[in-house]
């Protein structure tokens, strides 16, 4: 069946779950027996967001092929399991460097480059092209209607109605509809204008997604199916659920996958069914006792900083049957404060990826007491760089070591730096060179590379096998001069590139539960899989608190 094309544009605030609503949608149709894509345009002029301040912004998402890209990936690679493409995630700024570069090249043959239809095409030829004959192809537009940056984007798609024909495009408006606590009314106001601005720029809605707090009486879905031109029936309550795994079935029963099928005028391929989305929702809202992880990092101002890595650990949640409590604790308050006081009551800890220096301290002083204390200890990336300094200053007694990413001063030790700026490494086959003055933005070492894991560790347990591959996002590398030492003191380098040259995961033997990787595994956790290494490490969270419990004679 040639490929059907539902773009998904929001208005009135932006973080309505647009990325959420696109997701279920997706795996709804999954369910149905369609194929799927998932695909994000951001119309910011960040050409990828992998330079953007997670604080700002939230997470950044690498895929498989290494491209860095919007968190909303990591909702879609969730709920469908596709694992996304570099192809899926693209940004105004990606569209005008490859404009300008055809500018450069004269590719335009000397024509006035406009925004309409150069831009326009651009972005036409990113939504319909690298496909691979998908039943359906869902693309969320970044930010809301109205949106200065947005216009070009929105034409673009509504071209695509256009050249396509109706038949095989369908748009779906997701807007907000407030509740004004004074009149004791949900308004719908916003989104008749918000629909109205979508209006004015050709686009009309065939469906709406109204996302609310509480009920939506029907008189007023009535009210904007009259306004916003749309069949009553097409007009659906997405309500606030008290976990995003409920989200599929919800829009379900408010016949979102059906009233999609019937504009397209398709049959369902099988019978939906959502066993397995209940199983987990179950899990999830009832478990069965929970842990408390402290999660030490930086990036703290707002919950989607880690978004993958929250996810992963209530994936391992479910699987464990445990509720995850995440204690978020700024790796800067440590050097004010011990970390005993602020470790003291949790079952693990847990030390993300990061850059620069600014909280270093805090999190090495989180890496002694869990060393120390014997708690379950997972540390991902910087998590993985600063216990191998933690472990070089404390058991090698090599007091200044440090990474290279810190500036000066530099370890002194003949062995050199513990942590060092990796310069070359090899991708697919393809030798890749870097330098200090190279370029921040895709310049790291990114996307999924081979590891082998050595026989009997903890890694080997926790994964039951030794080629497994993960994702990548750094720029240094831990430097193995120290490990025939490190050794001495029970430490091993678990896993390393297949070529031998690169350390990726290392473990303390008579630890609990001592890992520390070079990757991401978070990226490739799902809710129906949790990530082995994330399973392992709050199952070992759980066999702390449990040992716990029983010192203390709780019952
Ligand atoms: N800043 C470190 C590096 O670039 C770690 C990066 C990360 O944690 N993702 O190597």
């Amino acid at each position: 069946m040639p490929t059907r094309y539902i773009f998904i544009t929001g208005g009135v605030v932006s973080s309505l779950g647009k990325g959420l609503s696109a997701a279920s949608l997706a795996s709804l149709l999954q369910g149905r027996g369609f194929s799927v894509r998932l695909r994000k345009l951001d119309p910011y002029l960040n050409v990828d967001p992998g330079t953007m301040n997670p604080n700002q912004h939230g997470e950044v998402f690498v895929t498989e092929d290494g491209a860095e890209t919007d968190l909303d990936l990591g909702h879609y690679e969730r709920f469908t399991n596709v694992n996304a493409k570099k192809s899926d995630n693209i940004t105004a700024g990606r569209i005008y460097s490859t404009l300008l570069a055809n500018e450069r090249k004269g590719s335009y043959l000397g024509g006035t480059v406009q925004v309409i239809p150069h831009v326009t095409n651009l972005i036409k030829e990113f939504v319909t092209g690298d496909n691979n004959k998908e039943d359906f192809v869902l693309c969320e537009i970044g930010g809301t209607v109205g949106d200065i940056e947005g216009l070009p984007f929105f034409e673009a798609i509504r071209q695509v109605g256009y050249e396509l024909g109706r038949d095989r495009v369908l748009y779906c408006h997701v807007t907000l509809v407030p509740y004004i606590a004074a009149a004791k009314e949900l308004k719908t106001k916003p989104t008749q204008h918000s629909v109205k601005e979508l209006r004015s720029i050709g686009i009309q809605p065939d469906m709406i997604l109204l996302r609310a707090d509480r009920e939506i009486p029907a008189n007023e879905k009535k009210k904007v199916a009259l306004f916003c031109n749309v069949p009553e029936a097409n007009v659906i309550s997405a309500l606030d659920a008290s976990s995003i795994y409920k989200v599929p079935k919800n829009l379900h029963l408010e016949g979102f996958d059906e009233r999609v099928l019937a504009h397209f005028k398709l049959k369902s391929k099988k019978e939906l069914e959502l066993k397995e989305w209940e199983r987990i929702v179950t899990r999830f809202e009832r478990p069965n006792g929970e842990v408390n992880v402290a999660l030490v990092g930086k990036y703290m101002s707002v919950g989607d900083t880690y978004k993958s890595l929250t996810e992963a650990l209530d994936h391992a949640g479910i699987e464990n049957n445990v509720r995850v409590n995440v204690h978020w604790i700024d790796a800067r308050v440590f050097e004010s404060d011990d970390a005993e006081k602020k470790l003291a009551h949790v079952d693990a800890i847990l030390v993300p990826g990061g850059f620069g220096e600014a909280g270093v301290r805090g999190k090495i002083a989180a890496v002694t007491y869990a060393r120390e204390n014997k708690i379950p200890y997972f540390g991902i990336c910087y998590g993985m760089q600063v216990a191998v300094i933690e472990m070089v200053r404390n058991l090698l007694k090599v007091k200044d070591a440090t990474s290279s990413e810190f500036g000066t001063p530099h370890t002194k030790d003949p062995r050199g730096q513990v942590v060092g700026l990796m310069t070359e490494w090899e991708k697919d086959g393809v030798k890749q060179k870097r330098t200090k003055d190279t370029d921040m933005g895709g310049t790291m070492r990114l996307g999924s590379f081979p590891c082998t894991i050595k026989s009997g560790s903890l890694a080997h347990k926790v994964y039951g096998e030794t080629h497994i591959t993960e994702r990548h996002r750094h720029r240094y590398e831990i430097n193995f001069a120290y490990e025939a030492d490190l050794a001495k003191h029970g430490v091993v380098f678990s896993g390393r590139s297949p070529d031998g040259t690169l350390p990726e995961i290392v473990e303390i033997k008579g630890h609990p539960f001592f890992i520390a990787v070079q990757f991401h595994p978070e990226f490739k956790s799902r809710p129906f899989a949790a990530h082995p290494i994330f399973a392992g490490f709050v199952k070992a969270a759980k066999e702390r608190a449990k040992a716990q419990d029983k010192e203390a004679g709780v019952a």
